[in-house]
């Protein structure tokens, strides 16, 4: 079935296959993040496929995300690292989710909150919630995670609260700036982490799970991959590292079809501001989709779809909801298929190309998918 105006097709056997490769390249266990609704591809439908593919935890930002894996069933291991002065963490708790600390005064609060979470019944004994937190240090992202004056003051009061019973210290962890540029600045992160982990341990922290590698990691630096791999965007198929192709396969397929056709003279201005004039004589298709579905504004002038088997560019500005393909002279009717990215292979643009365009990473060309395409989903037999 086609949908109206547009769908976004997301194949979970890619998602799957490529989750497998990421397994083939480490030793870790793999962590398939499924933030921002799945990279744009579907949050549970994403992770259902990454588990299927070997995957034993799943990485989200919000809590909301996290309780929405757990609300569609899923019972695999959750880790949530995103928090805010108003994060319920006894609801996190109460649904078995792991939350990532960034200083003490986090740690305070989300020992506080579990003080007034419902308790569960074991053996007729009444037993809190308990937190399984991972904490984070910043080792060279000036981003989350305590920075090195916290790190201290944030293990020996996590220790303080682990004897106490007040929660588990399952991970520590950081985030690589430049695991797909910089080995140099890999190699001195990894070095700031060591440390920081030597330093929890020295204060009597055991934790089962130090993760530190990202999707370009997993291929470019093993020696970050310690107990788990966070993968994000290689679990989409989307190769992590500029110029390097590892055999991850695009999973989404973005695609409408041609809703009006005119055939116009030369000297013809298309769209806002008439930014393009028609050369000569061609013909114009006009597409349902625009920016509020994710079609980049930045990329007008330079974007292609594939429409009739060929690349044709936009002419014109992208609008809201709607761009123009000059199809020259193509012989184009209504409900003719287009292509706007995929995994490249039928000639169609692919997200790395309309980032390319667009002056953006593929992430954001993903992510930026809007909420009126709809994702439909399927299961292609062919493997990478
Ligand atoms: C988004 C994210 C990832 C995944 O990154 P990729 O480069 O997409 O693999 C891993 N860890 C954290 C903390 C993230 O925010």
């Amino acid at each position: 079935m086609t949908s109206e105006l547009a769908e976004a097709v997301v194949d979970l056997a890619a998602v799957t296959g490529n989750v497998e490769l990421i397994g083939g390249a480490t030793s870790a266990a793999v962590m398939a993040v499924v933030k921002a609704d799945g990279f744009g591809h579907g949050a549970v439908p994403a992770a259902m496929a990454a588990l299927a593919g070997g995957a034993t935890w799943l990485g989200v930002t919000s809590a909301a995300e996290a309780l929405a894996l757990r609300e569609a069933g899923i019972t695999a291991p959750v880790l949530s690292w995103l928090h805010g002065p108003y994060t319920d963490y006894a609801a996190l708790a109460a649904a078995g989710i792991d939350v990532s600390v960034n200083t003490a005064d986090q740690l305070h609060t989300l020992v506080q909150a579990l003080g007034r979470a419902p308790s569960t019944t074991e053996n007729d004994k009444k037993v809190p919630f308990l937190a399984h937190v991972h904490l984070k240090i910043d080792t060279g992202m000036s981003r989350g995670g305590a920075g090195t004056d916290g790190w201290p003051e944030l293990v020996s009061w996590a220790r303080k609260y682990e004897r106490e019973g007040a929660l588990a210290v399952r991970g520590v962890w950081s985030h690589l700036a430049t695991a797909d540029t910089s080995p140099i600045g890999v190699a001195a992160q990894a070095a700031a982490f060591a440390e920081a982990v030597a330093w929890a341990r020295d204060a009597g922290l055991r934790p089962d799970l130090l993760h530190l590698a990202n999707s370009a990691a997993v291929f470019t630096a093993p020696r970050t991959h310690y107990d788990l791999v966070r993968a994000g965007i290689a679990v989409y198929g989307v190769e992590p590292v500029p110029g390097r192709t590892f055999g991850l396969r695009p999973a989404l397929t973005l695609r409408s079809h041609v809703t009006l056709v005119k055939r116009v003279p030369a000297g013809t201005g298309v769209g806002y501001g008439h930014d393009h004039v028609t050369a000569r004589p061609t013909t114009l298709a006009l597409i349902p989709l625009g920016f509020a579905d994710g079609v980049p504004r930045a990329a007008g002038g330079r974007a292609e779809v594939l429409l009739g088997g060929v690349r044709r560019p936009l002419a014109g500005r992208v609008a809201m909801d709607q761009c123009v393909v000059d199809a020259g002279d193509l012989d184009v009717h209504p409900g003719d298929p287009v292509t706007v990215l995929g995994p490249g292979t039928h000639g169609e643009p692919t997200a790395a190309d309309w980032a390319a365009w667009a002056g953006t990473n593929p992430h954001e060309i993903l992510t930026g998918i809007g909420p009126r395409v709809p994702r439909r989903y399927a299961r292609s037999k062919e493997r990478a």
